[in-house]
């Protein structure tokens, strides 16, 4: 038996079917390509030619290019036709696509819609949105556009589907920025009604405190004005204009400088550099024109910086007040004690002369004798009161004059250090001399320094009653200090001590004098070139010194 036979038939038969099945795919491809438009099928009854009416080339290449999805549907809703695209939209081969339902796709929400839209599109073009189902089960939106068709095959439905995700998202995240924007919109405008109330507020309280330093200007009987930060000034209070008669316009910048006294002039313009450059407050005096009878007269100035957070001056804010008739007044006062000390000594050294003559006669008893030693004590604290008097007289007249010699200044502290042992017996009082010092000056006039600041040391320190003179060299001068642990005394009062009749006011701590002392000691020092300065911690003590000239 044969049974080669019909194996190689079958071995034919399938490798016909190959070949078919290899034309129909290119076939196809070609059709989908735009490649043909006809083609010629062999079938049982010979050669029959097809051609494709409905796929004019051009549209096809179109339709298999475009973005977009585009299927045709039968009455029944089934796919007679897709594009590659829309079988990528739904991911599922085109081979499969082709011949299934349209609504297998449509998920169960949107199949009344796609009902609604396809039963429309059947009688008019007409357009609606709905989400597809693709394989991974993923919903997504499309456009679909319906037109009818009527092909040889029956009505046919053109379903143009476009893909609405990425406009979608687009819609999306323009929403959310649209949101963020009036969210922003929002602040900004709630920000902005915020900053105008405080803008209204503090143009308010500018406006008050404007009109409230206005007021304050020209209602106080002190000159006013104010400066830029670069000394320019830029106002004068009523009181000003009215005293110097020179106008706002002839005031500002330096304008105010006409209605200086030539000679302090300089002296003026000098402190304001220097103010400038220190941007520190500034204190003077200086006389200013009165226009009403064109008398120069004595004012103190004082100037003050305004600063920013920063410490920038932004501004000055200054002061100018008549103190002519206090200066006068002060004239008056010294004149008076010019000429009362003058008179005090002439009685006073001829008391001092018949006591000496009292204590010469013969035969005194023990209690004359006590008094009369008593009665000496008392004329030598009068006569030593006399003499600060006198000097501080001098000290105004600038007469305050004396010869100077070159003397050991380790024998003086030692001489003064046993007076005030003598004087102060329940006091500790030491000396610390480093070396032999030669110094330059008046000894007499330092012994009085030196003997004030002893003074004072024991005056001012009630309890701790340790008191320490010191003097030593340095390159070309000496220095000597007294050191106590009293009372001590404020910054403030630091400052001030050393001005004519200043005492520290303590309530608490009442001691006699005049506060001339510290006064005639400076005003002594500084004849010798020198100057005497004081560091103080308010009740821990007080050191005061002061230097002299080596001699060479
Ligand atoms: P007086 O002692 O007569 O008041 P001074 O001119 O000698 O005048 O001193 C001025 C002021 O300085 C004093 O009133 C006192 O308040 C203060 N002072 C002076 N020396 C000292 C000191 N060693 N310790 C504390 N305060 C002092």
């Amino acid at each position: 038996m044969n049974v080669e036979q019909p194996y190689e038939k079958f071995q034919d038969e399938i490798e016909e079917l190959h070949r078919q099945l290899a034309e129909a795919n290119d076939t196809i491809l070609a059709i989908r390509s735009g490649q043909v438009d006809a083609l010629i099928v062999e079938n049982g009854h010979g050669h029959q030619l097809y051609t494709l009416k409905t796929a004019d080339q051009t549209y096809r290449v179109f339709i298999e290019k475009m973005k977009e999805g585009a299927v045709t549907l039968n009455e029944d809703g089934m796919i007679l036709y897709s594009n590659s695209q829309f079988a990528s939209m739904v991911n599922m081969p085109l081979a499969k696509v082709v011949g299934l339902r349209f609504a297998e796709f449509v998920p169960e929400e949107y199949k009344e819609t796609f009902k609604d839209l396809m039963s429309r599109g059947w009688e008019s073009d007409s357009k609606g949105e709905i989400s597809l189902m693709n394989e991974r089960n993923e919903l997504i939106p499309f456009l679909l556009s319906f037109t009818s068709l009527e092909l040889d095959e029956g009505p046919a439905l053109s379903v143009i589907l476009t893909n609405l995700s990425t406009q979608k998202e687009n819609e999306r995240q323009l929403q959310i920025k649209n949101e963020m924007l009036e969210e922003a919109r929002k602040k900004a405008a709630r920000m902005n009604e915020e900053l105008e109330d405080i803008v209204k507020s503090r143009t308010k309280d500018l406006l008050v405190s404007r009109e409230h330093f206005k007021f304050l200007a020209d209602n106080i009987p002190v000159i006013v004005w104010t400066a830029q930060a670069d000394g320019n000034a830029d106002y004068f209070n009523k009181l000003w204009l009215e005293y110097t008669g020179l106008s706002l316009e002839d005031s500002r910048g330096s304008g105010s400088q006409k209605a200086l006294h030539p000679d302090d002039f300089d002296r003026v313009v000098q402190v304001w550099n220097q103010a400038l450059v220190t941007k520190l407050s500034f204190q003077f005096e200086y006389r200013i024109r009165r226009a009403s009878d064109g008398e120069y007269r004595w004012h103190l100035g004082k100037g003050e910086p305004v600063k920013d957070d920063q410490g920038n001056i932004v501004a000055w804010f200054g002061t100018s007040t008549d103190i002519e008739n206090q200066k006068q007044e002060i004239d008056r006062k010294d004149e008076f004690i010019s000429v009362a000390s003058h008179e005090l000594k002439t009685p006073l050294t001829s008391l001092k002369g018949y006591m000496q003559l009292i204590q010469m006669q013969p035969d005194l008893s023990d209690t004359v004798n006590l008094y009369i030693s008593k009665a000496n004590a008392s004329l030598t604290k009068i006569q030593h009161l006399i003499n600060d008097l006198l000097d501080v007289s001098k000290i105004k007249a600038g007469k305050l004059k004396f010869s100077t010699s070159a003397f050991d200044l380790g024998e003086l502290v030692n001489v003064c250090c046993e007076n005030g042992k003598y004087m102060y017996p329940s006091y500790t009082i030491k000396t610390e001399i480093s070396d032999t010092i030669m110094v330059v000056g008046n000894e007499e006039r330092i012994e009085q320094v030196l003997m004030n600041l002893i003074n004072n040391a024991v005056k001012y320190s009630p309890q701790n009653k340790e008191i320490i003179i010191r003097a030593e060299k340095d390159t070309n001068f000496a220095i000597i200090s007294v050191i106590d642990s009293g009372i001590g005394m404020s910054r403030a009062d630091q400052k001030k001590i050393f001005e004519r009749f200043y005492r520290v006011e303590d309530k608490k701590f009442l001691t006699p004098g005049l506060g001339m002392g510290l006064y005639i000691s400076s005003e002594i020092i500084k004849e010798h070139q020198g100057e005497l300065i004081v560091k103080s911690q308010l009740h821990e003590g007080s050191v005061f010194s002061f230097t002299l000239p080596l001699a060479n």
